[in-house]
Order: structure tokens, then C-alpha cells, then sequence
């Protein structure tokens, strides 16, 4: 039994690394002893293991990755059992192998298709093997995409928008379709799940797309799909049933009987009940305890606990194609219990495309939309406003709620966040950063927020890009003291070339701005991008309380994208 470390840094991320999971599958397969990481550990970096694989994701994350990458390489005995894989090394991977002095082999570029690539004699891919869920109990950070399933049905994409990643790391269109069979091999293995999170970067370029769709009825996510929550005792006893051992479902059984109880409504089978659950634990083999007990607590638990329904949901998370967007496409994703409708609204030169997508949505019942709106990259600072005005007015045209997240664009050849599009400012990006911020904590979507956030029309826009940001992010604060009044009068009196010039040296560095004297006419408004509020404890928790996962919450969040 060979010992393995998986590597995840501590960098946020939304989704969990599928890829380790697969490789955990893997070695698990093979009889191999799995740990799972995230982040930095000193004491684990210093036991031996016979392999170390180490994930990485966005290029922007660099620095954190690199010093994740030499913790671990400082203590290894042997430098041939190190692979670095995933996005960030798979797009750059001289420069991996640069800061980290690592070698070629030691980089696993693209899919993990071909096992000869670390050395093994086998002809698995990994990359068709099933997730492996229990990874992640291993560690405390909850991923925001929750505990749901995860999929495609394809790779790859045929277009090649130069701001997309995708092209080059999945450079070929790949219909992979097994999504039964994947869903059927979690459920055997973790249980049902409740949502199913697609990650196919092009579902309507399948040429089987109807054939697809079937697949994904079939899997259980028909429009109108429900789900009942076996809870986790079904689940856990399925799981020792097969065999499966481990103190983290130990646990989740405790944790689930001991709030159970409450539910039992008769006192004699409360009585029963609790004689089970207290004398567990004092069992040995706890497993073994509640296999012996099955029969008389199961029908205890059939008896009160919920069976009540909830609606399932599947999510083309990377978004669909506007572009092939038509009735019959249209058509078939509606059988789906889709939610959201995410359509990628990249440019403002395809709003004609975009608003047609969105109408033949709603011509087919779709009424929750998402979108995904590129900024900082070809486009100018109205465009983005333009795209989400556009969404205001959908809405209340259709009576439906589409809800936008802007992406700001970061070149997958930087190594850092600082990019900025050549119509875009520094100070513009810090003030979209600013308004985003804000809207955490907004529930509903609508135009009277939209217009107070962003502005009523563009001039006002281009006049809150130009605002101190804590001025932007505590608008009533800053409103009730006068001192927005004061600003904005200060900032009518500059003419154009003053106004540019106060963005300009709003926007340099800390360090550039020490070398500079404030311009010439600007001495009065310049202080007031030194404001600093500080929000009490109950506005800041208010602020946190939307959690990026929550796809429902009026652009919960700025994603950086690659
Ligand atoms: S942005 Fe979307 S459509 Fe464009 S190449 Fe990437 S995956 Fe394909």
C-alpha cells in the first residue's frame, strides 16, 4: 500500500478539485493510502509519501501555488514523486517549472488520461473515473458549489474566444456522455444528491445534444424533477452496508441521531430509541453497533423522519452559447430542470443575439437566467453598463429576474490580478470591485437598485467610477454627512481634462502616487479618496451574508475569470 498526499493551496475556490477526487478514486482503487490537503501543513510535508500530487488553478494565484509547490517539494526524499496538475501549470508550465525547479515530468499538462505519465503500468484514465466525495471530508474549508453532483458530458469547445482558456486546454470538441452511469455510481457509492452542476464549456455543440438531454431525464433531472432527502441515516447504513468504514460517518451518524430525536413524538419508542443511541456509545465497533441495531431503529427512523420534497436543479455552470440558441436547442434544454439559464453575454456587439436567446428562453418557460458579462477585456466602461441595463429592462419587459455576474477579464499569461483593459482605468475596475461589494447582502434584483448602484444613466455611471470608493461602498453614510455633495460639486467644476487626469492619478499605485505631487487644479478634491469608513460589526455582517454560492443573489460577487 503506497502512501499518497493530494494537494489543494489555500487559495478560495468554488468547486472542490475534481481532479484530486479522481485521483483519489484512483489510488483508492489501486489499494493506496490517500490524504488529502489544502493548503500548507508542516507536519504532514515531513512524513514520507510515496507520491505527491499538488493541483493548481487560476494563473492569478501564482504566488500562493508556488510556495504551496516548495513547501512540499523541500521535504520530499525524491523529486521524481512530485506531479503538478491542472490549469495553472497546464498554461504555464515553464514558468512552474521556473520558480519551483521542477522538471517536465514533473508537470502533468491537460486531462490525466494516460497513467504511464507518473509511472504506473496500467491503462485506466483517471479522467473517466468517479469523483471521490469522502476526499473532502478530510478537511474544514466548504467548497461554496456545495455537496452536489458534478459532471459533463463533453469537452472541449469549438470556438476560440482569445480571452477563454478553455481552447487550449481542452483543445478538441469531445462528447464523453456516460452521465448515467456517473450518477448511478455516486449514488451507489455517497448517496443521491440533490443538484447537478454540468460543467461542459459547450453542451450545444453536441451533435447528440437530444440524445443528451435523454441522459440527463433519465439521470433524474427532467423539468419538475423532485428530490427527497434519504437523510443520513439511510445513507450511512447504505455506506456500511458496503463495507465502508470511517470516523467521519461515525460522526455524521451521531450528529444525525442525536438531532433526530426530537422528531419522536411516542415515549415509549423514544425510550427505545434512546437506549439504542446511548449504548453506542460505549460499542467498540460503532458500524458494526448500528448494523446489529438496524432492525429496530430503521423502522424508527422510516417512521419520523421527512419525506418531504424539494425541487432538483441542474446547472450548465459554465454557461450555453447565445449564439446557438434557437427553438430547437432551446427546446430540448427546456426538459431539463434547469435553473438558472445561465448565456454568456461576453460583448456588446452580440446584444441582438443575446436578447434573442433570452425571449426564446422565455418562449419555453425559462424564467430564472444568469449571465456571465466579460469586462476589462476589448470593451469600454459603458459596455458593461449597457449589458446590465439590457438585463434590467428584459426583466421588466418579461416579468422575469435574470440575474448578472460580471467577470473581470485577467490574461491566463499573468501571474497576477492587475491586468487592465485598454479602455478600462485602474480606478474604473477598483469602483466596479466597489459596487459589487455593495451588492452583497442585496436580496432582490430590480431596477431601483440597479439605477442607485450603477447609476441612472451613463453619465452618472462614469460619474460613480469616478467617486472614492468608500464613498461607492457606504453610499447613505457619506450622502447623510454631505460629504458626496461636496465631492460631486467639486467634481462638476473640472473640466474634461481635469476629470481625466484625476482619474489617471487616482488610479496609479500607492508607491507611484508618493512620487507624484497632486495635478494642478486638483488640490481640494484629492482628499476625498482618502476617506475611510469603517462599518460597524452589524454592516459588515450584513455584508457577509450573502455567500458566493448563492447564484440568486444579484451579482453576489465579481468573478475573476480565466
Ligand atoms: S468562452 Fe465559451 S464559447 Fe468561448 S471558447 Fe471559451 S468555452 Fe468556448
Amino acid at each position: 500500500m503506497r502512501k499518497i498526499l493530494l494537494v489543494e493551496p489555500a487559495y478560495k475556490n468554488k468547486y472542490p478539485p475534481m481532479g484530486l477526487m479522481k485521483i483519489s478514486t484512483y489510488h483508492k482503487m489501486l489499494g493506496d493510502d490517500v490524504t488529502f490537503v489544502k493548503g500548507i501543513d508542516a507536519v504532514l510535508a515531513m512524513k514520507a509519501w510515496d507520491r505527491i500530487y499538488i493541483t493548481t488553478l487560476f494563473t492569478f494565484d501564482f504566488d500562493i501555488t508556488v510556495d504551496t509547490i516548495n513547501h512540499y517539494k523541500m521535504y520530499a526524499d525524491d523529486l521524481d514523486s512530485i506531479f503538478v496538475g491542472g490549469i495553472m501549470s497546464s498554461l504555464m508550465p515553464e514558468k512552474v517549472m521556473a520558480a519551483t525547479g521542477l522538471h517536465k515530468k514533473n508537470i502533468l499538462i491537460g486531462l490525466f488520461t494516460d497513467t504511464s505519465v507518473v509511472g504506473d503500468d496500467n491503462d485506466i484514465n483517471v479522467d473517466l473515473l468517479p469523483l471521490d466525495y469522502d476526499l473532502l471530508e478530510q478537511i474544514s474549508y466548504k467548497y461554496p458549489a456545495g455537496d452536489n453532483y458534478f459532471a459533463y458530458t463533453s469537452r472541449g469547445c469549438p470556438n476560440h474566444c482569445k480571452f477563454c482558456a478553455v481552447p487550449i486546454l481542452e483543445p478538441q470538441f469531445t462528447v464523453t456522455n456516460n452521465i448515467v452511469q456517473q450518477i448511478e455510481k455516486i449514488n451507489q457509492k455517497y448517496g443521491p444528491k440533490q443538484n447537478l452542476l454540468m460543467l461542459d464549456n459547450n453542451i450545444l455543440n453536441a451533435p447528440n445534444l437530444s440524445e443528451i438531454i435523454d441522459s440527463l431525464c433519465q439521470a433524474g433531472f427532467y423539468r419538475g424533477a423532485k428530490y427527497e432527502n434519504p437523510g443520513d441515516y439511510n445513507i450511512v447504513l447504505m455506506r456500511y452496508h458496503n463495507g465502508d468504514r470511517g470516523a467521519f460517518l461515525d460522526k455524521r451518524l451521531q450528529d444525525y441521531l442525536i438531532s433526530f430525536k426530537k422528531r419522536i413524538k411516542s415515549e415509549s419508542t423514544l425510550e427505545t430509541y434512546l437506549q439504542i443511541v446511548i449504548d453506542a456509545e460505549d460499542a467498540k465497533d460503532y458500524a458494526q453497533y448500528m448494523l446489529d441495531h438496524e432492525a429496530q431503529l430503521r423502522p424508527i427512523i422510516e417512521k419520523y423522519r421527512s419525506k418531504a420534497t424539494s425541487n432538483r436543479y441542474i446547472d450548465f455552470n459554465q454557461g450555453v452559447d447565445g449564439r446557438r440558441i434557437n427553438d430547437d436547442t432551446m427546446a430540448q434544454l427546456a426538459r431539463l430542470a434547469i435553473r438558472p439559464l445561465r448565456i454568456a453575454f461576453d460583448d456588446i456587439a452580440y446584444e441582438k443575439i443575446y436578447v434573442n436567446a433570452v425571449h426564446t428562453a422565455f418562449n419555453h418557460g425559462i424564467k430564472e437566467l444568469s449571465n456571465y458579462i466579460l469586462f476589462n477585456f476589448n470593451d469600454y466602461p459603458e459596455d458593461l453598463y449597457k449589458r446590465l441595463e439590457i438585463n434590467i429592462k428584459l426583466n421588466v419587459e418579461l416579468g422575469i429576474q435574470i440575474f448578472s455576474f460580471p467577470m473581470r477579464f485577467a490574461p491566463i499569461n499573468r501571474t497576477d490580478r492587475s491586468y487592465v483593459g485598454k479602455h478600462w482605468k485602474r480606478k474604473y475596475l477598483q469602483a466596479i470591485s466597489a459596487i459589487l461589494h455593495v451588492t452583497k447582502g442585496v436580496v432582490a434584483a430590480g431596477s431601483d437598485f440597479f439605477y442607485k448602484a450603477f447609476g441612472k444613466d451613463e453619465n452618472e455611471y462614469r460619474e460613480i467610477l469616478a467617486m472614492p470608493r468608500d464613498m461607492i461602498m457606504y453610499r447613505s453614510h457619506y450622502e447623510e454627512t454631505g460629504e458626496t455633495n461636496e465631492w460631486r460639486e467639486l467634481y462638476h467644476s473640472l473640466t474634461a481634462e481635469q476629470k481625466e487626469a484625476l482619474v489617471d492619478f487616482v488610479s496609479l499605485s500607492n508607491e507611484e502616487i508618493k512620487e507624484k505631487p497632486s495635478p494642478k487644479g486638483l488640490e481640494s478634491i484629492i482628499p476625498f479618496y482618502l476617506l475611510k469608513f469603517r462599518p460597524s460589526a452589524k454592516v459588515k455582517e450584513k455584508r457577509d451574508r450573502v455567500s458566493e454560492n448563492d447564484a440568486y443573489a444579484f451579482i453576489a460577487d465579481s468573478i475573476e475569470i480565466e
